[in-house]
């Protein structure tokens, strides 16, 4: 599976602990990441990640462009609730491409741990 993996600053550390708890799914997928939480990931995990540029210098707008196509299964993109972002229009555009491919997208660790429970059982009936 093709998984995008973004985190806001305030949020990076906790994607890492999330990962680290599903380690064992994570090394099993195809992951792209925003530039630097995806250098935060390779960094702290040695995980193989293909990096998109930084999501403000236009990271999540990659991304949005894979979900227009069809090549990302899943979004796991932690975000601050609580830091007004820069790059919120794409951030936001982000948000609607999922909904318009209908590609699962988890913005908080709860709905992550949801969707990745789904994703690990959805092949074994
Ligand atoms: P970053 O981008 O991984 O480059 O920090 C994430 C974002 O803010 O969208």
């Amino acid at each position: 599976m093709k998984i995008a993996l973004i985190a806001h600053d305030e949020k990076k550390d906790d994607l890492l602990r999330f990962i680290d708890k599903h380690m064992d799914f994570f090394r099993n997928q195809i992951l792209y990441a925003t530039g630097t939480t995806g250098g935060r990931i390779i960094k702290h995990t040695g995980l193989d990640v293909k990096r998109c540029k930084s999501g403000p210098l236009g990271g999540d707008q990659e991304i949005g462009a894979m979900v227009a196509n069809n090549t990302i299964d899943c979004i796991i993109f932690f975000r601050d609730p609580l830091t007004a972002q820069p790059h919120e229009p794409d951030v936001s555009a982000l948000l609607r491409l999922s909904d318009v491919y209908d590609v699962p997208l988890a913005t908080n660790e709860g709905t992550a741990e949801a969707v990745l429970y789904h994703l690990s059982h959805k092949d074994r009936g």
